[in-house]
């Protein structure tokens, strides 16, 4: 039988198409708490769960448009989470193997999660980055010796915080009517807050940049001082905070930074459980605290938006198990 065409606007017709145009939310809470608007983008609604989609679609289509990657190529990224769901749903979309290497001391639903979504995963050692056999330098080797590989590099390849210059600046601007003061954000590779910066820039330079950053980062130092100087750690957050200055960040426009405990991170994710029924990730927790010590800074009336990079599910073993925080000292 022959099907009807979709060409109708209010279907979507793929998982790429679905990422993106997420919901900006008014967390009433914090907001009330500053005076200030607190907006969070809902990233966890996108369709693979995270902010990162956006950076594994963005990756995706610039290689296929400058023909790096060809049809029956294959993908490979070092990561150990969120972009590399990402890119394992755009893989099975588009059928290119996906190759995915990651450290060994990652909890394993990680890994598990991966499988399960088709990817083919290699868990190395875990050791620094200045070390060639740590994940994100055995994926470019893999790339670099084997015919027909991509490597997405998301660290350092700026089709990442292109995409995000290309739609969530633009969904932030259009959805505050312009009227945002701040935009606030944590870093791992940079392209969120990279690719926002530019687009908000561009359009009213006087909108307030600011990076978020957990302990054990040097992204807190790098902005205060020019120097990417390690603060002193650990963090229990992921996917967040580097001791680099990577290619999707260099040369961004960044005012000011926070530098936000583990601690406050904790409760301010279970105000917003008990309070308003956001179950939210570790990143988030970091963004928001760093959001509400801007507004605190600003004054009342301004409006300040961040990121709600992933939701609370991939956490229940760690930041959401009463006994790991008791471990740590976080309870
Ligand atoms: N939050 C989470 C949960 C992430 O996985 C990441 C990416 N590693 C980020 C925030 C940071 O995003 P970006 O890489 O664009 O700096």
């Amino acid at each position: 039988m022959q099907q009807p065409a979709a060409t109708t606007q209010n279907w979507t017709n793929s998982f790429s198409a679905a990422i993106g145009d997420t919901p900006l939310i008014r967390l009433s809470t914090l907001s009330r708490e500053t005076g200030c608007n607190i907006l969070g983008k809902a990233e966890f609604l996108n369709p693979g769960g995270s902010v990162k989609d956006r950076a594994a679609l963005g990756m995706i289509d610039a290689a296929e448009a400058s023909g790096r990657l060809v049809k029956n190529g294959t993908v490979v990224e070092g990561t150990a989470g969120n972009t590399g769901i990402g890119l394992v749903h755009i893989c099975n979309e588009r059928a290119y193997p996906c190759v995915i290497y990651m450290p060994d001391n990652q909890s394993p639903e990680k890994a598990q999660l991966l499988q399960t979504l088709g990817a083919d995963v290699r868990q190395v050692p875990a050791v620094p980055y200045k070390d060639p056999a740590n994940f994100q330098k055995q994926a470019g080797e893999y790339a670099s010796t084997t015919p027909g590989v991509f490597w997405t590099n998301q660290f350092d390849n700026t089709a990442n915080r292109d995409i995000h210059f290309r739609t969530t600046g633009p969904e932030i601007w259009r959805q505050t009517d312009g009227l945002v003061d701040a935009f606030v954000t944590a870093c791992g590779t940079g392209g969120t807050l990279a690719g926002v910066s530019r687009y908000l820039k561009q359009k009213n330079q006087n909108i307030q940049i600011v990076l978020a950053d957990p302990m054990g980062s040097a992204l807190y130092n790098y902005v205060k001082t020019g120097l990417p100087e390690i603060s002193k750690g650990p963090s229990i957050t992921e996917g967040i905070g580097n001791s680099r200055i990577t290619g999707n960040l260099a040369d961004t426009l960044i005012d000011d930074a926070v530098q936000v405990q583990d601690l406050d991170m904790i409760n301010v994710l279970y105000k917003l459980l008990m309070k308003e029924g956001w179950y939210l990730g570790s990143s988030t927790g970091i963004n928001l605290c760093a959001a509400v010590q801007t507004a605190l800074k600003l004054g009342p009336g301004h409006t300040i938006v961040t990121m709600l990079c992933d939701s609370g599910n991939k956490y229940q073993s760690r930041l959401y198990n009463k006994e790991f925080l008791q471990e740590k000292g976080l309870a």
